[in-house]
Order: C-alpha cells, then sequence, then structure tokens
C-alpha cells in the first residue's frame, strides 16, 4: 500500500540474499490492485537468526512471509502447523500467521502445477522424468505426486541431494498413488528409456543458468520425443540451452517465471484469501 496508515498490515521475505527478489514488487502491486492495506518488505536474515526473527514478526501479529534460501528447512521446523506438502519435502516457503498460529506451507510445487497446466499440458496420470533433488526439484516431486502425476523418475549425481531424496521418495511412495523412483545418471539408457515414455521432462537443476548458460544435462539431443513437454526451473535465461535444443528437436517448452509468478499467487491467496491478479503482474514485471 502506498498509503501506509495505523491499519496497515505486514508481509515480508525473509531469507538472504533477498535484495534481488521480484516478490516484493509483485506482492506490493497485487494489493495497490486489489486494493489491499498491506505493505510488502523484504528483510535479509541469516538462517541462524531466523528464530529470533520469527519471535517478533509472531508478536507482532505480521499476517504472513515468504522464506527463501537458506531458510526453508528451518522455517518448517519453527512453525506451529505443516502442511502436506511441507510435512514430506522438509521445506516450506509460505507461512501463514493466523493470530499467533503459524502454519507452514509450499508453493512452488503449486506454482509449477499451474504453470504447466497453463501452457494447456495435462500431467495428471501421466509420465514425468524430472532432472534434480535439490529444492526446487522437490518442490515440484511432492506436488506432482500429491496432484495425481502417475509415475515420477527423479534423477540426482549420487552424492549431494540424493540421499536426502531417498527419504521424501519413500513417503511419497507410502502415502500417494504416485510410483517414485530414484536414479542417477550413471546408465544413460536409464534416462533416455525413461524420457521416452514421459510427457514432460523437468530440469529442477541449476544446470544452464546465467553465467553457464552453455550447459546443459541432456547433451543428447536424440533423448527428445514430439510428445514431449520440457519445462526448466530456469528463469535467467528465459531459453536455456535445454530448452533451446528441445524445441528445436519439436518439444513444446515453458521456462520457470511463470512457475515464480505462480507461486507467488499461491502465497498471496494464502495471506489475503483474493486472487492475484496475474495478467497484470506478468505484463509489468514477467516480460
Ligand atoms: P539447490 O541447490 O537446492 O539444488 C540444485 C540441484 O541442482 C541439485 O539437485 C544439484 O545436485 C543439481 N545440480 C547442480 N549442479 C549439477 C550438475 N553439474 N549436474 C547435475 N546436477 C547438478 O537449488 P534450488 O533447487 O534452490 O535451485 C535450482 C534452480 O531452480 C536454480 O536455477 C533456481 O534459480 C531455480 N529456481 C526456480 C524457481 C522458480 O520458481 N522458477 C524456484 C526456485 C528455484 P546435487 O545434489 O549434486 O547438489
Amino acid at each position: 500500500s502506498k498509503h501506509i496508515t495505523g491499519h496497515t498490515g505486514l508481509l515480508c521475505l525473509l531469507g538472504s540474499p533477498v535484495a534481488h527478489s521480484v516478490s516484493p514488487e509483485m506482492h506490493n502491486e497485487a494489493c495497490d490492485q486489489l486494493g489491499l492495506d498491506y505493505t510488502y518488505l523484504a528483510f535479509d536474515v541469516p538462517e541462524e537468526k531466523m528464530p529470533e526473527a520469527v519471535q517478533g514478526l509472531r508478536t507482532m501479529g505480521v499476517r504472513g512471509w515468504n522464506i527463501t534460501m537458506p531458510g526453508k528447512n528451518i522455517m518448517c521446523k519453527l512453525a506451529d502447523k505443516v502442511s502436506p506438502a511441507s510435512e514430506i519435502s522438509g521445506a516450506c516457503n509460505t507461512i501463514v500467521n493466523d493470530n499467533g498460529v503459524l502454519t507452514a506451507y509450499t508453493t512452488d510445487g503449486v506454482g509449477f502445477m499451474r504453470a504447466v497446466a497453463e501452457n494447456g499440458v495435462d500431467i495428471i496420470g501421466k509420465k514425468m522424468t524430472l532432472l534434480g533433488a535439490g529444492g526446487a526439484a522437490t518442490a515440484i516431486l511432492v506436488q506432482a505426486a500429491l496432484d495425481g502425476v502417475a509415475e515420477i523418475n527423479v534423477f540426482n549425481v549420487r552424492d549431494g541431494f540424493f540421499s536426502r531424496a531417498e527419504e521424501i521418495v519413500a513417503k511419497l511412495n507410502e502415502r500417494t498413488k504416485c510410483k517414485v523412483t530414484l536414479h542417477d545418471y550413471e546408465d544413460p539408457e536409464v534416462l533416455r528409456a525413461s524420457i521416452a515414455d514421459s510427457a514432460i521432462l523437468v530440469n529442477g537443476t541449476s544446470v544452464g543458468m546465467a553465467p553457464n548458460t552453455d550447459r546443459t544435462i541432456i547433451t543428447d539431443t536424440s533423448m527428445f520425443h514430439k510428445d514431449l513437454f520440457v519445462f526448466d526451473v530456469i528463469y535467467n535465461p528465459k531459453e536455456t540451452r535445454l530448452l533451446r535444443e528441445a524445441k528445436e528437436a519439436g518439444c513444446r517448452t515453458g521456462n520457470g517465471m511463470y512457475m515464480l509468478l505462480y507461486q507467488g499467487a499461491a502465497s498471496f491467496k494464502l495471506w489475503t484469501g483474493e486472487d492475484m491478479p496475474v495478467e497484470i503482474i506478468k505484463e509489468k514485471y514477467f516480460s
């Protein structure tokens, strides 16, 4: 809200760094458009200071906040209640404060599902190949499994996030109808076979992100096929090498920009109960 009074409510972003984030512009614009009396600010808070920050926000009755790296895991532990998706992944990007009771949600996966659907692609009941098992990838994995994607093959190198992902995969196989399997990249034929009967291939890794725009995990472009939708979580650049080569092979493609927009829209709905005016936000900040 540009006209701040004693009634104005606060929403915010916690993490470090936060100054680059588009979230303040997106949420302030949405509040202005809808005449909602909130202001959204970004606060640079390192992980070890999150407990103190949360205590302050709770005491001050701040309505809600987003959390970016490195606070997404610890924030889950600081909340009083945790959504099913956040419980499975152990991470959250959104807190709703209802009179001092904090509920953790993760809307990144919700944003992903909406971005795919808005591309006119239906992945419910279908098979997905997912590259990566880090923060963005697991948010996608969990939401896709909860929403009814039938089968997901997750690929990650053996070290790194692999062992953490094993726990998430076990929970999903136990609690959802989705058949989830974790693989490494050791045998390229396993990856090829997975992509061959997938409706969607998702890059959930940072491979190909600026400044390393010449990189891609799928170096063998014969793995692409015409019925494949290729999605990249990366939004800088808008067209990664993966998306460019997939397009050249005849695939439909989508980048991470609208995933980012729609995760914001989902958080906004949780705090305000209102639909973010996404067309206006797209035009102003995502074109
Ligand atoms: P994380 O650090 O949590 O995860 C990174 C993932 O990339 C891990 O699975 C990691 O594997 C993998 N990876 C990194 N380098 C390589 C490599 N050389 N070969 C194979 N795998 C590799 O990061 P985030 O999940 O937070 O972010 C990932 C990307 O997603 C970033 O580009 C970020 O900008 C984007 N993002 C987009 C969002 C959106 O809304 N569109 C939201 C959040 C993030 P390993 O286990 O080995 O480390």
